[in-house]
């Protein structure tokens, strides 16, 4: 195995290549990005007829959107009532609401698609780490069960049944949610989008982006596509010229372990729910189709502290799955997550006809392909369509700081035992 081996990459199929722009385009759009907001925004308004081009500064996914966990979830990591109590009432009811039929969305462009992402829907399981835990996820079932959403409170007995772990207090099960493989899932989408009719290019940088004659000109190395309307989703790895929006970078790692055996497959997490646990410095787990074990949690496997996160993850899996003691480790890669202040994904005008969208703070699978489609219906005259309001962007408090502490946190709490 390499130092990084990203899992979805060894496991998506074959590349897309798609080949970059070349010399002067017109289109009605122009998006900059290959990420779930992106592609989404790009196969809606293809499907439109609206003629849009992509522009992907490396391949399609090769930001959060082919590095993430794969959790298909409703709604952000804020539970709702903190939501409208952050956002007021109204914003925050339309925000929660938007993201509650995330997953809807998602699974439904899956089928519709035919889109080949390893997509599970059983529903995903927050699990309690603690006694504290608990009591967090009792809160979140009950605003969830205000809302009439299909989420049960399980007790430790049923969720260690369904984990295959006595560690956990409990657990919460949303119906809504399940698990893909999402690079297939950003790679399909770029299939269906250019089969409607999307113009998707691949290592086309965005090198200038400049306003004139009433149009955007977004220039790349080996060409230009001129636009009445621009789209920037660059979110966590904006490069070039695509200026990113204020945001904390916190980074999350994942090892990948063989494939179970068939008797370790029946007893550890056999309903495959994808799962996460409620600690600050939060461990997720998850299988994928070949039955590996995935385990994900705070930390930069590019920097200083990556073999402490590396060790502190095969002692993690000893710990929780004795069974998977010394299992060999096929792949272990991390990515950036672009996390706001207050934790809520943004959308800000950055001139006559141009959007940014980005924050989506962790949890971008099923937002990111709603502000897409709300995106393409912006971009089609549709001034309301986004689940938050256009706001200026708002600066970060001392990001770098911010960052530095999440990530000597994550070391300092892989050190301790797992
Ligand atoms: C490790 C990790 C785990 C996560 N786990 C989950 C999870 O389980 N569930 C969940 O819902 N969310 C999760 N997230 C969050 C989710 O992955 C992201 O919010 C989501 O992928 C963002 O999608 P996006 O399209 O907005 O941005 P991205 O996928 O980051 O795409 C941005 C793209 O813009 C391109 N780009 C940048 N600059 C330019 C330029 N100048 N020209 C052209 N292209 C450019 C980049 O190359 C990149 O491909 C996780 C994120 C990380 C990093």
């Amino acid at each position: 195995m390499k130092a990084i081996q990203n899992l979805w990459r060894m496991t998506c199929g074959p590349a897309l290549n798609l080949a970059p722009v070349e010399g002067e385009v017109a289109a009605d759009v122009v998006v900059i990005g290959g990420g779930f907001t992106g592609l989404s925004a790009a196969l809606h308004l293809a499907e439109s007829g609206v003629r849009v081009v992509l522009l992907e500064a490396e391949t399609i996914g090769h930001g959060g959107s082919g590095r993430n966990v794969g959790l298909v979830n409703a709604g952000l990591w804020t539970p709702p009532d903190e939501v409208e109590a952050a956002m007021g009432v109204a914003d925050g009811q339309r925000l929660n609401a938007a993201l509650a039929a995330g997953p809807e969305l998602v699974f439904d462009l899956i089928s519709r698609h035919g889109i080949d992402c390893e997509a599970v829907r059983n529903g995903t399981l927050h699990l309690a780490h603690s006694a504290a835990g608990l009591r967090d996820l009792r809160s979140r079932h009950e605003q969830q069960v205000r809302r009439q959403a299909p989420v049960r409170l399980l007790d430790a007995a049923e969720t260690a049944r369904r984990v295959g772990s006595d560690r956990f207090a409990g657990a919460l099960w949303d119906g809504r949610a399940g698990t893909i493989q999402p690079l297939a899932y950003a790679m399909g989408l770029a299939r269906a989008a250019i089969a409607a009719g999307a113009k998707i290019h691949e290592a086309s940088p965005a090198t200038s982006i400049e306003r004139d004659g009433g149009q955007w000109t977004v220039r790349t190395a080996t060409g230009k596509v001129r636009a009445e309307r621009l789209i920037q989703a660059t979110n966590g790895y904006a490069a070039g010229a695509a200026r990113p929006g204020p945001f904390t970078p916190v980074h999350y790692f994942q090892l990948a372990t063989e494939p179970l055996s068939p008797a370790q497959r029946g007893s550890i997490l056999p309903g495959g729910e994808g799962c996460w646990d409620t600690a600050t410095v939060m461990t997720s787990y998850r299988l994928d189709r070949a039955g590996r074990l995935l385990l994900g949690s705070v930390g930069n496997l590019e920097d200083l502290g990556a073999r402490v996160h590396r060790n502190w993850a095969r002692r993690r899996i000893a710990a929780t799955f004795p069974s998977l003691a010394g299992i060999g480790i096929e792949a272990a890669w991390s990515g950036r997550i672009a996390m706001t202040g207050d934790h809520m994904p943004k959308v800000a005008e950055i001139g006559p006809g141009a959007v940014s969208i980005w924050g989506y703070s962790g949890r971008g699978i099923s937002p990111g392909t709603v502000f897409g489609r709300a995106a393409a219906g912006w971009a089609m005259g549709d001034s309301d369509t986004f689940p938050v309001p256009i706001r200026p962007e708002q600066p970060e408090t001392l990001p770098k700081l911010r960052a530095l502490y999440y990530e000597t946190g994550a070391v300092l709490t892989h050190m301790l035992p797992a």
